[in-house]
């Protein structure tokens, strides 16, 4: 088989998938193919939420069960222990989003610390993850990040949510789980960078515990990545990063234009592809200091990681590379390429219906606007609709 074909096996990629599960995941690629459904979607089903109106149950019968492992962590371990079987592991991703309240961020941290602890006993959950926005509010990183002053109350903040981070991390590497952090929007970026370049410095001592994430849609993420380098080399420590495109591309754009700065977003989709496939290949060049988590659904991106990692003779099982996926979508990629013994993650989102909406809500989004994506996952549910007839 040539290796441009090793995500086509359709049996493979779908085959925890019941025959009425693949028919629900084919309507609902469908239905949010359909952009004017999506946006029409999205306004009635925040209606229906602001309303109270019982719509628990509709959502967690199409969209939410298609997206997310459960509403508690419990709730996902039948699917995580299925595709273990399978060789795909999870990263359990508490998804709520948009709570700006002290409890909620150390209810994030505290859920992030029992993750943590639980993954240390279970093979099938290596790896976990936070987001930057979960410990802490959005503008006090944007207000870091600009180098503004703090105000005594915003310190008393500040330092609590380096405290959350420093526990995290801390149990992290106590418990030997490596720890992705997320990457929101730009403009909170710098002061996520600093604190996680701090993170890396105290635990990555003797391997790679604490993971960043690069946007690579971004245009100055080589220069980061080349400068992050000589850091951890002059100061004695690994680095981690999770490598993706990035999820907030129209956000940026927009923000940009309005307030009348150079967009921090490459020219266009080929720049940031060839972007994300040479941070892919300056990383594994430098495998010795660095290591890879490659948080993509793109087959070509795909492709040239393996044939690199050929090319230099990385091991299959190579704990410095992985590869990731979202839960409910790219199965073809993820469980083609953990069949063939590479390593393989899927983020496993769970929180509970109405609190993850704005996930699911990006998740249909990116599915209508990434043209190629959903008419893909169409292609391979249909291939394997007919396989499974004849
Ligand atoms: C495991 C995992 C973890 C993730 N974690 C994060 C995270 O922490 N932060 C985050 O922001 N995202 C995250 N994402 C989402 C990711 O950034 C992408 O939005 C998503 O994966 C789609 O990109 P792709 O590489 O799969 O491939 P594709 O479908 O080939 O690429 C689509 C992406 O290309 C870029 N793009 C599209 N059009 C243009 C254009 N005209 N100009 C410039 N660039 C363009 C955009 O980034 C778009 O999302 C994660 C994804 C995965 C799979």
């Amino acid at each position: 088989m040539s290796t441009k074909q090793l995500f086509d096996n359709t049996e493979i990629a779908f085959s925890l998938k019941s025959n009425s599960e693949l028919n629900r995941a084919f309507l609902l690629f469908k239905m949010i193919s359909y952009e004017p459904l999506v946006k029409v979607g999205k306004t009635l089903t925040n209606f229906a939420i602001n309303a109270n109106l019982p719509v628990d149950s509709v959502i967690r019968a199409t969209v939410f069960d298609h997206f997310c492992g459960g509403v508690n962590e419990k709730d996902c371990l039948p699917v995580i222990d299925a595709m273990y079987e399978k060789g795909v592991s999870s990263v359990l991703d508490f998804s709520v989003e948009g709570k700006e309240v002290e409890s909620f961020f150390d209810s994030a941290m505290q859920k992030t610390l029992e993750i943590i602890e639980f993954s240390q006993n279970k093979e099938a959950m290596p790896i976990a993850v936070f987001k930057p926005t979960g410990f802490g509010k959005p503008y006090l990183y944007e207000k870091k990040s600009e180098g503004q002053p703090f105000t005594a109350d915003e310190q008393e903040q500040w330092n609590r949510i380096e405290e959350r981070y420093d526990r995290v991390c801390k149990l992290a590497k106590e418990k030997d789980v490596e720890l992705l952090i997320d990457a929101e929007e730009s403009w909170m970026q710098q002061a996520v960078d600093d604190l996680v370049t701090n993170m890396m410095q105290k635990y990555n001592t003797e391997k790679p515990i604490v993971y960043n994430t690069l946007q690579m849609y971004r245009h100055d993420r080589m220069t980061f990545v080349k400068a992050q380098l000589e850091h951890a080399k002059a100061n004695g420590y690994y680095l981690g990063y999770k490598i993706v495109r990035g999820a907030y591309m129209e956000k940026e754009n927009e923000r940009a234009i309005k307030k009348g700065y150079p967009t921090p977003i490459c020219e266009s989709k080929a720049a940031t592809d060839e972007n994300f496939n040479a941070a892919a290949k300056f990383i594994l060049d430098h495998l010795d200091t660095i290591s890879l988590f490659a948080g993509t659904h793109n087959e070509a991106s795909s492709y040239l990681i393996l044939d690199l990692m050929k090319e230099k003779g990385i091991a299959k099982n190579d704990n410095r590379v992985w590869f990731g996926q979202l839960y409910g979508m790219s199965d073809h990629i993820s469980f083609n390429l953990a069949h063939l013994g590479y390593n393989v993650a899927k983020y496993v989102p769970f929180g509970p219906v109405k609190d993850v909406l704005p996930y699911l809500i990006r998740r249909a989004e990116e599915n209508t606007s990434v043209a190629g994506q959903t008419g893909r996952e169409l292609m391979l549910l249909t291939k394997e609709k007919t396989r499974r007839k004849s």
